[in-house]
């Protein structure tokens, strides 16, 4: 099973993508991840798409494309893998679609996380961060065991550079002009399918579940 999860930055798609993974035994595979690991690890790849990141702007589709493709190569996607934070633009969905095509595959559900900006900014003032394993926590809404350190790995969780106010704001606007068009894409290929992100996460989860049923 291939499945893209789209959605508003701060709408959820990371944390429901990772359930899904879970459920499915499929990889979870968020390019913002590989993007803070590049970061982190002072690649080079790392040091040009840093520069996007801190602006709230979208990374080019060039150095996107061939990292996520590098990514899906790997062995353990071979059944499949679940897409969150790709693709992100319309040039991003055509060359998936079209390397996809060449192995006579497709994508088989397109999710979309529908919440409203107003409650965006929420979300993000409250996000929480694994610098090691990429788990997600909000202080509110899902708060770990301990405050300030990961459930699963124990690390020291950070508040991510991009989520402070203005570069939100920033991000929603690139998310209105260059993603947001993404939703008209994947609902002519007759894949799309919408739940209500503003539900608790249980909820949520278990509304995308019925999607597989
Ligand atoms: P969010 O939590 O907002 O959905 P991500 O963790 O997915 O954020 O992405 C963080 C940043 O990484 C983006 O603001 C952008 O700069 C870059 N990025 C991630 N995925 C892509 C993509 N598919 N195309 C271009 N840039 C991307
Ligand atoms: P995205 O990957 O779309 O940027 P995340 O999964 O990182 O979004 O979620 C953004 C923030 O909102 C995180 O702090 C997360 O813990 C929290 N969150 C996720 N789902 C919900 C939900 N259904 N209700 C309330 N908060 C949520
Ligand atoms: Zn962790």
């Amino acid at each position: 099973m291939k499945i893209i999860m789209l959605g508003a930055p701060g709408a959820g798609k990371g944390t429901q993508a990772d359930r899904i993974a879970q459920e499915q035994n499929i990889p979870h595979i968020s390019t913002g991840d590989l993007f803070r690991a590049n970061v982190g690890g002072g690649t080079e790849l790392g040091m040009r798409a840093k520069e996007y990141m801190d602006r709230g702007a979208l990374v080019p589709d060039e150095l996107t494309v061939e990292m996520l493709f590098d990514r899906v190569a790997a062995e353990d996607c071979r059944d499949g893998y679940v897409l969150d934070g790709f693709p992100r633009t319309i040039p991003q969905a055509e060359v998936l679609k079209k390397e996809l095509e060449k192995r006579g595959d497709r994508v088989d559900l397109a999710i979309n996380v529908d919440v409203p900006d107003e409650n965006i900014v929420r979300r993000m003032g409250g996000r929480r961060a694994c610098p090691k394993c990429g788990a997600t926590y909000h202080i509110e809404h899902i708060p770990p065991k301990q405050e300030g350190i990961c459930d699963k790995c124990g690390a020291e969780l950070i508040i991510r550079d991009d989520d402070k106010p203005e570069t939100v704001q920033k991000r929603l606007s690139v998310y209105h002009e260059q993603t947001q068009p993404l939703i008209e894409f994947y609902e002519k290929e007759g894949i799309l399918r919408t739940v209500d992100g503003t539900k608790d996460m249980e909820q949520v989860f278990s509304d995308i579940k019925a999607l597989f049923a």
